[in-house]
């Protein structure tokens, strides 16, 4: 775990994130049907037993014995899996509409238990962080935690030199960051791209700091090259064209993780006519009337359809699906990441929808929760989150219908828990 930053920070992140009752003692759960986010089965009749914040026993319930005193919650009927982990998300500055409104701890509070509230308890915050946010992350090593967990990137590197990526690299570093990003697209044609040769200088000095390099691209190309650099994480879909093998193999044989956010090019588009969504009562419990006004007005939906990069990214949005359909037939880690935190990318309900659509471009129920626990926390280099498994942190949901006959029943959580805290005002 990284602590570099000093104890004040520390401290005042502590404070703010004491809940009013913290977990003391054992607490066990009785009776569910345990999904465990490794590449097992579901368990049912299950137990699992969180002391201190970390699951001490997991199994069937004649294998495990209950600690002396320890509250017991019966969960007989329901469904146990491990938190949402978002392997690229942001916590940054936003307010309703505003991208840029107030990036304070509070403002940071407030997303990362809006999260926790549709069971995402992890978000890898791949840009944007600054100071609150690292000492949020240093703060969460916890017992006491009840909200989401956050890992951060610092600020997107950008630079016109070798020795100015180099300086941004050491900046991030510097403040103890979990990843470097870099963007290596052009927008659409919108902006110039990261020359090849200060995008090696990129990655080499990321490693020389021991930090993997999350990577935001949209062609096959690039795909291909970041590859070849050694970059570590591919964090947005191909979009461009349909994956080739060579790319699949490559792939492959770097063990280099998939990150599809395809719900970010939902986002692009789809308030161009009033969603389908916005009558749906899971998203409704969240947002503001006043956000859901101002998407819904005509000049905007208007300008939203006339956009060309919208029209692209929408027209484009089958090849994505496909491209994530044939890395995930070939065998290659896919982790959920949704790229939500700007503007009308809806926390923790688009994580929901990220899953169907990851459903939709071919994966199993089962496997899309496995992608969006313990395969995102592995992507992450996170090793005790993500699967229910002893001395990890108790990451949870309680679910009253089963999310692998049909992924749409993860809108069925019933209660979140983190570090075997009740996440409050779940419904
Ligand atoms: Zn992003």
């Amino acid at each position: 775990m990284k602590k570099t930053i000093p104890g004040v920070c520390m401290l005042v992140g502590l404070l703010l994130t004491l809940p009013a009752l913290a977990n003391e003692g054992s607490i066990a759960f009785v009776g569910a049907t345990i999904i465990d986010g490794t590449d097992a089965e579901p368990l049912s009749d299950g137990v699992m037993v969180i002391t201190d914040g970390r699951i001490r026993s997991v199994g069937p319930r004649d294998d495990v014995t209950l600690p002396p005193g320890a509250e017991v919650v019966d969960a007989s009927g329901k469904f146990i899996m491990p938190g949402l982990i978002n392997a690229h998300g942001h916590v940054g500055a936003t307010v309703g509409l505003q991208g840029n409104a107030d990036y304070s701890t509070s403002n940071l509070l407030r997303q990362l238990r809006l999260y926790a509230r549709y069971g995402v308890t992890t978000i890898n915050s791949l840009g944007g962080d600054e100071v609150e946010g690292f000492a949020l992350r240093n703060a969460q090593f916890s017992p006491i935690l009840d909200r989401a967990r956050i890992f951060v990137a610092g600020s997107v590197v950008v630079g016109d030199s070798r020795g100015d990526i180099r300086a941004a690299v050491n900046r991030n570093a510097d403040m103890g960051a979990d990843f470097i990003k870099v963007r290596i697209d052009d927008n659409l044609g919108a902006g110039e791209k990261m020359s090849q040769r200060l995008f090696e200088t990129l990655v080499e000095q990321a490693h020389a700091r021991r930090l993997p390099v999350a990577v935001h691209l949209y062609y096959l190309e690039d795909a291909k090259f970041m590859l070849e650099t050694n970059a570590d994480l591919i964090a947005h879909s191909v979009r461009d064209v349909p994956v080739d093998q060579q790319f699949v193999d490559e792939v492959l044989a770097r063990d280099v993780c998939y990150i599809p956010t395809l719900t970010r090019e939902v986002s692009t588009y789809v308030y161009e006519s009033v969603p389908d969504f916005f009558s749906d009562p899971y998203f409704l419990k969240e947002v503001e009337p006043a956000i859901i006004e101002q998407l819904s007005a005509p000049e905007r939906m208007s300008t939203v359809a006339n956009s060309q990069a919208a029209q692209t990214y929408k027209a484009q949005l089958p090849t994505a699906m496909a491209n994530v359909g044939a890395l995930y037939e070939a065998g290659v880690r896919i982790a959920m990441g949704t790229d939500t935190g700007p503007p009308a990318r809806f926390q923790g309900y688009f994580e929901h929808m990220e899953m169907q659509m990851m459903v939709e471009a071919g994966m199993s129920p089962i496997d899309a929760i496995r992608a969006s626990t313990g395969v995102a926390a592995d992507c992450m280099g996170q090793g005790d989150i993500g699967t229910l498994e002893p001395g990890n942190w108790g990451d949870f949901s309680i679910l009253t219908e089963d999310p692998t006959r049909d992924i749409a029943n993860t809108h069925s959580i019933e209660s979140v828990w983190i570090a075997g805290n009740p996440v409050p005002g779940v419904q």
